[in-house]
């Protein structure tokens, strides 16, 4: 099923006819005739998408979009109203009472069935960046609210800079938005250097440029500079099926050109505010994702991600004929600094120890902190002799210096021992997680011949 719909309409025909087409498309449609009814389904039934019409004086269809807005079930279901006519007026009454997209009747059926599937492909498209319940975790709850506002960076580009100025014009007259006209020839090159947060689209006259404005909008999308803008199109004259196509192509918003400037700068701010919702949540998911990978102390990898790493870098080794070194390194005494500074100074040194490990070691490398005061690292395509220099010199880097600790109170000489083994070579039958044992084998011989020494195992020469 493509998606369920709650029609909401005080007239029988109209919710008839609407349900048919929403039928063939595949829709499982749902129906309400009053206020009540249609909140009533809207929490118990959690439709995808609710059509509403602003149903002429009554205002009936206003008093539902404001009632589902203001109830938290349901104030998140995209609201397409229809309005009787095509009017500026009806039109800015239905987005301030919260309605997503406004589409006049008589309905062009083709232009509401684009208006859905964009709809439901943008909830569809939040819930995977932000599935229910994760808001709080990815930190996106405290964002709810006025987070979004404020002026935004938005690029016009129309065929002539005559019609891109005059378009920043009506969009500068509002907020304080930074508002920069391009025309058409040359906008992509000129976007690439600083991206906007939203494009406006303004076509060209007839089938040419409505063409041309389609693939400006595919440019955008595909391009990295400009991928993630927010895209919004004045609607091209007599031309639906344009406007159909860039709904299907991802276009945020499809502007009638009679647009008012108070609705202009209403449906400018929404798309803006989405494009910023959109953006937190990817870089949370991309936080998220990240500190799935790392130790929250010192920003290495973790156990996890280091001994998946391992077994990738263990099967190239093998496939390439290149052996590689695994290290397992430990901090010598580290109980007494504990014991003498108190943990928090124990904290420090561990970040410091840390640092100076990843600053010694390539990008090809891996470096993990697998346990309390035990790292490990990986070295692809290297030898017994590299091995053992590559580990003399991390050990030197940690224990040449001193580390200074916090709050005054001097500074500390902190030594690594280091047990390094060799995988992956080709006559040997070992896992990965051999290799880790032997090197921590050769870790103990370090430990227990003085510590402060680097002990190649003799299992990988
Ligand atoms: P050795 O030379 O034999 O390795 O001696 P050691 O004192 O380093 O080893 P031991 O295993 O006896 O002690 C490790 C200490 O590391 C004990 C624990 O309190 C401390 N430790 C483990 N994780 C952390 C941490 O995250 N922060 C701090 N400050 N200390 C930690
Ligand atoms: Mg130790
Ligand atoms: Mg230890």
């Amino acid at each position: 099923m493509a998606g369920r719909i709650l029609i909401v309409d005080a007239v029988a025909t109209n919710r008839i006819i609407l349900r048919v087409k929403l039928a063939a498309a595949c829709y499982h449609v749902m129906q309400a005739e009053t206020t009540k009814d249609a909140l009533r389904l809207a929490a118990s039934e959690a439709p995808d998408l609710v059509l509403l019409d602003q149903s002429g004086d009554t205002g009936f269809g206003l008093e539902v979009c404001r009632a589902l807005r203001a109830d938290p079930r349901c104030s998140g279901i995209p609201i397409v109203m229809t309005t009787p006519a095509r009017d500026g007026a009806c039109r800015r009454a239905a987005f301030l009472a919260g309605a997503d997209v406004v589409l006049a009747r008589p309905l062009d059926e083709a232009m509401l069935l684009a208006r859905v599937r964009g709809l439901l492909r943008a909830a569809a498209r939040r819930t995977e960046l932000c599935p229910a319940g994760s808001e709080a975790a990815f930190g996106l709850a405290e964002h709810a609210a006025g987070a979004f506002e404020g002026p935004g960076r938005i690029a016009v580009i129309a065929p002539t800079l005559t019609e891109a100025v005059s378009w920043r014009q009506r969009i500068e007259a509002s907020p304080g938005h930074g508002v920069q006209a391009l025309a058409a020839v040359g906008a992509l090159d000129a976007l690439s250097q600083a991206a906007p947060e939203l494009v406006l689209i303004v076509p060209g006259q007839g089938s040419s440029g409505g063409a041309a404005a389609l693939r400006l909008l595919s440019d955008l999308q595909s391009r990295a500079e400009t991928r993630t803008c927010g895209v919004l199109m004045i609607e091209p004259p007599q031309d639906g099926i344009v406007g159909v196509t860039a709904l299907d192509l991802g276009l945020g918003d499809l502007i009638e050109p009679d647009v008012s400037d108070a609705e202009l700068a209403l449906r400018v701010g929404r798309q803006l505010r989405a494009k910023r919702e959109t953006d937190r949540m990817r870089d949370a998911l991309g936080n998220g994702v990240r500190a799935a990978l790392r130790d929250p102390l010192t920003g290495l990898y973790n156990r996890r991600y280091a001994l998946q790493r391992l077994e990738r870098i263990a099967r190239a080794a093998l496939a390439n004929g290149r052996p590689f070194a695994v290290m397992v390194l430990d901090i010598d005494r580290f109980k007494r600094v504990n014991d003498s500074y108190g943990h928090a100074a124990g904290d420090e040194v561990l970040k410091i120890v840390a640092e100076r490990l990843r600053a010694s070691l390539r990008q090809s490398d891996m470096v993990a902190r697998i346990g309390g005061e035990e790292f490990l690292v990986v070295l692809p395509d290297t030898n017994p002799q590299r091995a053992r220099r590559r580990a003399e010199r991390l050990r030197r880097a940690v224990g040449r210096t001193p580390v200074v600790l916090p709050g005054d109170r001097g500074s500390i000489t902190v030594t690594l021992s280091i047990g390094v083994a060799l995988g992956g070579q080709p006559d040997a039958a070992t896992t990965p997680f051999l290799t880790v044992e032997h090197a921590d084998r050769a870790l103990y011989t370090a430990k227990s011949d003085g510590r402060n020494q680097v002990i190649v195992s003799a299992a990988a020469t």
